[in-house]
C-alpha cells in the first residue's frame, strides 16, 4: 500500500524516521509531501495513495475526489475539523485521529499561560497564585484530564463538565462534576476550554456565558478559535475590566483584543501540540493505526463512523 504523509508543516525528522520505519516495516511504501505551498501539489500527490497521514492540513472534497484509491486518512493530532469527515464517509474513507498523543503538551501550555496571566504577564505589579483557586475544565477528554492532573499539583480546587462523560468518571478522579456548562462559569475563577469545534460548540462561548464568571475571571482557550463568539467576548472585555482572556489560537479580531492590554494574551501561532514529544508520539501513532487498519481492519480511532 502507498502511504502518503502530506504535511504543510512537516513532522520533526525523528518523527518522520519513526513513521518510515513503522510503515516500511509492515511492507508498505512511504511517500513524503512536505512544506507544499499549492493545493495542486496535494491533489497530485494523493492521486494513487491508499492511506494518508496529515497534521493540520485541510482535506476538502476536492482532495478526497482526487484520491481514487484512498481508504484511510489519519490526522496526527486530536482536532479533526480540518477534514471533511462527512464527505470522506460518503466515499467510504475511514478518518481517524490520534487521541491523547499531544494532550500533556497542551495541558502544560494551559498552565504556562495561566501563571503568566495571574502574574500580570510579569509587568512588575504584584499578582496572585493558582493555589486554592477554582478551576473549571470544560470538556473532560484527553487534554481536560491532563489539566486536572497538573492542577492538583498546583493545589487548585477542580471542577469539570463534559456533555458525554458521566459525572461518576469525573468524580473518580477527585474532580467535582458540575451539572452543566453554566455552572462551571458561575462557580470557577478560571475556565479552561477543551471542547472540540462542532456545530453545537461553535460560537458557544459568548457574552452571556462568560459574564457569569466571578470577579477576576480568566478564560483560557487551547481548544479552537471557532468556539468563541469573538464580537461578544470583545464587548464583554470592554465592559468588565476584571476579566482576562488567554488563548493559544489567535483570534480573527486580534487587533481588537490587543486593545485590552494586560488582560489578553495570544500565542503567535498555535503552540499547544508543538513539542518534540507530541510531534513524535502523534506521528508514530498515526503510522501504527494505518498498519493496524491494513492488517486487521482495525478502526478503533475512527471519527466518522
Ligand atoms: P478529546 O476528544 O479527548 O476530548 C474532547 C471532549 O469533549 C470529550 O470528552 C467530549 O465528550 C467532550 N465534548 C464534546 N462536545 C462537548 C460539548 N458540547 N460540551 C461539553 N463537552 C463536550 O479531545 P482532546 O484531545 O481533549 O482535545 C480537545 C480539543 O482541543 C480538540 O478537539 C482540539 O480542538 C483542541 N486541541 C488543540 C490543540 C492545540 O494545539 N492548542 C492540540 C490538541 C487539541
Amino acid at each position: 500500500m502507498k502511504v502518503l504523509v502530506a504535511t504543510e508543516k512537516p513532522f520533526a525528522a525523528k518523527a518522520v524516521n519513526a513513521i518510515k520505519q513503522e510503515i516500511e516495516g509492515a511492507g508498505h511504501q512511504l511517500v513524503l509531501l512536505e512544506k507544499y505551498t499549492e493545493k495542486q501539489q496535494l491533489l497530485d500527490a494523493v492521486k494513487d495513495a491508499d492511506a494518508m497521514i496529515v497534521r493540520s492540513d485541510k482535506v476538502t472534497p476536492d482532495v478526497i475526489d482526487a484520491a481514487k484509491n484512498l481508504k484511510i486518512i489519519v490526522r496526527a493530532g486530536a482536532g479533526f475539523d480540518s477534514i471533511d469527515i462527512a464527505y470522506a464517509k460518503e466515499k467510504n474513507i475511514v478518518v481517524e485521529n490520534t487521541p491523547g498523543q499531544n494532550s500533556n503538551a497542551v495541558a502544560e501550555l494551559v498552565f504556562g499561560m495561566l501563571v503568566a496571566a495571574v502574574r500580570n504577564f510579569y509587568n512588575g505589579k504584584s499578582g496572585s497564585e493558582l493555589m486554592g483557586k477554582k478551576l473549571g475544565i470544560l470538556a473532560y477528554g484527553n487534554v481536560g484530564r491532563n489539566v486536572a492532573r497538573i492542577a492538583k499539583g498546583f493545589g487548585m480546587d477542580i471542577y469539570a463538565y463534559d456533555a458525554f462523560c458521566p459525572a461518576s468518571a469525573i468524580e473518580a478522579d477527585g474532580v467535582h462534576a458540575v451539572a452543566n456548562q453554566d455552572e462551571l462559569f458561575k462557580q470557577c475563577d478560571i475556565v479552561s476550554l477543551h471542547i472540540p469545534a462542532t456545530p453545537e460548540t461553535k460560537q458557544s462561548i459568548n457574552y452571556t456565558v462568560v459574564n457569569q464568571m466571578p470577579k477576576g475571571g480568566i478564560v483560557v482557550n487551547t481548544a479552537r478559535k471557532e468556539v468563541i463568539n469573538e464580537a461578544e467576548l470583545i464587548k464583554l472585555l470592554g465592559e468588565r475590566e476584571d476579566l482576562k482572556y488567554v488563548t493559544d489560537i489567535k483570534p480573527d479580531a486580534e487587533a481588537e483584543f490587543q486593545k485590552f492590554e494586560g488582560r489578553f494574551f495570544t500565542t503567535p501561532k498555535k503552540m499547544g501540540a508543538q513539542t518534540a514529544e507530541a510531534n513524535f508520539n502523534a506521528g508514530l501513532a498515526a503510522a501504527k493505526q494505518i498498519n493496524a487498519f491494513f492488517k486487521d481492519g482495525c478502526t478503533k480511532f475512527q471519527v466518522n463512523k
